[in-house]
C-alpha cells in the first residue's frame, strides 16, 4: 500500500518538477525508481571493488603480489583497523559529492545507499556494528542546515540491516578550520584534540564501532575520530566513508 503510494507520489513529483541525471542532465525515466543518477551517470563514478587498501579503502590497481603499501595511508598511524569507500572523489563522484555537500542536495542520498547496497563486501563491513557520524561544530551545522556524515551513517545503517545502529557519540569541542586547502602537517595540526566522547555515552570496549565520514582525505579527522573512541574504552574501530581522494 505504502510502496503504491509512494511510486503515485513520486509519478506526480515527476510531472511537477521532472528529475534530471545531476551528471548527465537527461531527463529520468520510471524504471530510475527514486534515485538520481542514471545508467550512464554511473559510467563517470569510478567505485571501488577489491582489491583495495584495507586502512583507508583505495583501489589497489594491477597484479598484487606480497604486502601492498597504499600512499594514501602509508603515513597515517591509524588507531581504527580497517576502512571502506564506495567511490574515488574524481569525476562524477567529485561532483555528487560537492552537490551533496556544499549545496545541500540531501535527495543524492538515495543514490549513496543504492551505491552502498551494491559495492561489493561495503555493507558487509558496516553490518551489526555501531554507526558513529564525525560530528560537526554546532554553529557550522546550524549555518549547513544538517551534519553530512549523519545523513550517511543513518542510510548505511538502514541498508546494512541486522543489528546495525547509528550513535552520536562524539563531540567537536572546537571550531577547525575548513581543510580542504590544508597539507596533511596542517590538517593533523588543526585536528588534534578536536573531538572527544559526548560524556553520557556508553562505550562498550568489544563493540564493532564504524566511524562515517563523507570523504577520506588524509585520514586526519577520522583518527582524531577514533583516539577519542578509543581513549574512552573503545578497542574494535574501523572506518567507512563516502568517497575517496
Ligand atoms: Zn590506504
Amino acid at each position: 500500500m505504502y510502496a503504491k503510494i509512494n511510486v503515485l507520489f513520486q509519478r506526480l513529483c515527476d510531472v511537477v518538477f521532472p528529475r534530471t541525471c545531476p551528471l548527465t542532465g537527461e531527463p529520468l525515466g520510471d524504471d530510475e525508481g527514486g534515485h538520481y543518477v542514471s545508467a550512464k551517470g554511473l559510467q563517470e563514478i569510478q567505485f571501488v571493488i577489491s582489491p583495495c587498501c584495507q586502512t583507508c579503502g583505495a583501489p589497489f590497481y594491477g597484479e598484487m603480489v606480497g604486502k601492498c603499501d597504499c600512499i594514501h595511508c602509508k603515513e597515517l598511524t591509524a588507531v581504527f583497523k580497517s576502512g571502506r569507500t564506495l567511490f574515488l572523489l574524481s569525476g562524477g563522484g567529485r561532483r555528487l559529492v560537492h552537490n551533496y555537500k556544499y549545496n545541500g542536495a540531501q535527495w543524492l542520498l538515495a543514490d549513496f545507499e543504492r551505491f552502498a547496497e551494491h559495492v561489493p563486501g561495503y555493507l558487509d563491513h558496516l553490518r551489526n556494528g555501531t554507526l558513529v557520524p564525525v560530528p560537526l561544530y554546532k554553529k557550522r551545522e546550524r549555518k549547513r542546515g544538517f551534519n553530512q556524515s549523519l545523513l550517511l551513517a543513518e542510510r548505511f545503517a538502514r541498508a546494512a540491516s541486522g543489528e546495525t545502529c547509528v550513535q552520536e557519540l562524539l563531540v567537536r569541542t572546537r571550531n577547525t578550520p575548513s581543510q580542504t586547502r590544508m597539507n596533511r602537517e596542517e590538517r593533523l595540526k588543526n585536528i588534534d584534540g578536536a573531538f572527544t566522547v559526548h560524556p553520557q555515552a556508553i562505550i562498550e570496549k568489544g563493540r564493532r564501532y564504524i566511524i562515517v565520514d563523507d570523504v577520506f582525505t588524509t585520514g586526519a579527522t577520522l583518527n582524531a575520530c577514533a583516539e577519542a573512541l578509543r581513549d574512552a574504552g573503545a578497542e574494535n574501530i574501523h572506518i567507512a566513508t563516502l568517497a575517496h581522494g
